[in-house]
């Protein structure tokens, strides 16, 4: 990996980077879309490219599973099987087994759970999971971790986080021994849950492989902790790790979210949001989520946003002719899918066009007065981007701010 900070705000932590990886250049900061099933629901790999997106995610756990490492290996890997010229992040598998799967037992040689397919008990290694990222082939991958829900307290938070650091270790010595390290990127997951004490020994820790890692991931939050929590602990990552390494948000999708994680120093982010509430039949705009289901929509014939070029708006297709295929038709969910991803690009792009002219703590300003209007403010992103110097209520003293909670699935801004 070539990595380079071209750009820095002179306000915030914000920053503008390039990443040259083998499938080609990838400018950060950037929101990733997920492929799954190496394949981004409701979009052919081809739509995807025309979209302009050039770094996706692919699931390990899944693709372990189907098509399976033959198959993959057969294929020469996952950007061959899904005919996939461009960049490509794998997970490691762990956050899957212990989401999805309720037998998962961890010890110290890995997780043993049960394969949905036929019942037995089957060990993932922290080996193993780079193995078969190996032969998915992805341009980035990630290290197994021990992955503890955010709202866990307790010993438990701190057995996850120095197991984190011994499985680091285990991959790492893996990975370097496969000759592959020029063409696949390790990253590292920094773990410890919401308590700094632990954060910071395992960003010690981290740091000090760091020319043996290509770049960190900040794990173990999005788990419906506090925003307010959540901020911090995003912040006091992305102000140690290495400034020559990209650093990656996971699970971050909401815009706010992103922007305000941009702000703190964090260079890329993941999340199924922006397809799954496609597929509900929410587009995503900078005024706002706007719920194409509901009857209002039913004779308005305006596109989504008349400004985006993606090819639903682009074309034409009016917020009538959504409404009336999303219940009847896949058509529906492809065409916000597509609408949605190219709203993520141009949110991200235009923080990347902000930061290198200078006026990101004015985008900050301009995109919360449009997307969320006099619907008021979440409190959580007001105190994080006074911590990095931009005042969202500067100027505008009758917006109302909401205290935060929980906010990940409360969107007091949506359109109702
Ligand atoms: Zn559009």
């Amino acid at each position: 990996m070539e990595f380079e900070v071209i750009a820095k705000c002179p306000t915030t932590k914000a920053r503008v980077s390039r990443m040259k990886l083998a499938h080609g250049t990838t400018m950060l900061p950037i929101f990733m879309p997920v492929a799954t099933q190496a394949a981004i629901k409701g979009l052919t790999p081809q739509q995807v490219e025309a979209l302009g997106i050039n770094l996706i995610l692919n699931n390990t756990y899944h693709l372990n599973l189907r098509p399976g490492i033959k198959v993959l290996n057969e294929a020469g890997g996952a950007h061959k099987f899904q005919g996939w010229k461009h960049n490509l992040l794998t997970d490691s598998g762990g956050f899957q087994l212990v989401s999805l799967n309720k037998f998962t037992q961890i010890t110290e040689e890995g997780a043993l759970f049960e394969s949905p397919f036929d019942g037995k008990p089957t060990m993932l290694t922290p080996e193993e999971s780079i193995s078969i990222q190996h032969a998915i082939g992805a341009d980035i991958i990630m290290q197994l971790d021990d992955v503890v829900s955010s709202l866990t307290v307790g010993p438990r938070v701190g057995e996850a986080m120095w197991r984190t650091i011994r499985w680091l270790d285990r991959c790492i010595e893996h990975h370097e021994k496969s000759g592959r390290t020029d063409v696949q990127n390790l990253f590292a997951i920094v773990q410890g849950g919401l308590d700094t004490e632990l954060r910071d020994q395992c960003l010690d820790e981290m740091i000090a492989r760091k020319n043996r890692v290509a770049g960190y991931a900040i794990g173990g939050l999005s788990g419906g902790e506090e925003k307010d929590v959540f901020w911090r602990v995003i912040k006091q990552c992305a102000d140690r790790l290495p400034w020559d390494r990209p650093r990656y948000s996971m699970g971050i999708g909401f815009a706010e979210d992103l922007l305000v994680c941009v702000a703190l120093g964090v260079d890329m982010a993941d999340c199924v949001f922006p397809t799954r509430t496609a597929r509900f039949g929410v587009a995503l705009t900078f005024k706002g989520p706007l719920n194409l289901r509901l009857k209002k929509h039913a004779a308005d014939f305006g596109p989504i946003d008349a400004d985006c070029p993606c090819p639903t708006c682009a074309n034409g297709t009016s917020r009538a002719m959504l409404h009336h295929i999303l219940t009847l038709e896949t058509a529906g969910a492809h065409a916000v899918t597509q609408h949605n991803l190219v709203f993520q690009a141009r949110l991200m792009g235009r923080a990347r066009d902000a930061i290198v002219g200078g006026t990101f703590p004015d985008y900050l300003k301009s995109f919360f007065a449009e997307y969320f209007g006099d619907k008021g403010y979440p409190e959580w992103c007001v105190n994080a981007l006074r911590s990095v110097g931009v005042d969202l209520l500067e100027g505008r003293e009758q917006i109302t701010v909401i205290p935060g909670g929980a906010a990940n699935w409360d969107r007091p801004h949506s359109e109702q």
